[in-house]
């Protein structure tokens, strides 16, 4: 028996494609190409290694999220502008706001910025306050986000057409 990668006289060999063609290889060579059996996806040659691991990740990655996030609420990326909006149409300064709340009208800014996020208690509070919503299940969140993102690009497609034609 002799490998048909490297020419060397074997006693072994070893069932491996490489790129795409199936050739029987010693085991030097074999290191080279993917063993043919499939049972066993062990890590080798440069097929895979990158393909599917990137293949692997992204296929462990997706049901795992839906999963974890099942009817978990989270806070909303807005949230720093519920909070103003509710705030100034209920003619409360920061100020007023805190004191309701028993928070520091420093740290209601930053929120209200989006520099800080608040803790449960204190979106709690808010909610109750300012009757507003800031934690959505991540569900929606992700849902609201890819249908916003995608009608826009849609949006943002056709007009472009348009624009080819009139031009
Ligand atoms: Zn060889």
């Amino acid at each position: 028996m002799i490998c048909e990668l490297c020419g060397k006289d074997i006693t072994f060999c070893r069932k491996v494609t490489i790129e795409g063609v199936q050739l029987e290889v010693c085991s030097e060579c074999a290191k080279f190409g993917v063993e043919a059996k499939k049972e066993e996806p062990k890590e080798q040659g440069p097929r895979p290694i990158d393909t599917q691991r990137l293949e692997f990740r992204e296929r462990r990655g997706k049901p795992k999220d839906v999963y974890e996030s099942g009817g978990k609420e989270e806070l909303t990326d807005d949230y720093g502008v519920r909070i103003r909006n509710a705030r100034s149409t209920r003619g409360m300064t920061l100020k007023d706001l805190a004191m309701k709340i028993n928070e520091r009208a420093t740290v209601l800014s930053k929120v209200e910025a989006g520099q800080m996020t608040p803790d449960d208690k204190v979106v709690k509070k808010l909610e109750k306050e300012l009757g507003i919503k800031l934690k959505e299940k991540v569900a929606d969140v992700l849902a609201g986000k890819e249908s916003k993102s995608a009608s826009l690009s849609l949006a943002d497609l056709i007009k472009m057409q348009k624009e080819k034609k009139q031009a």
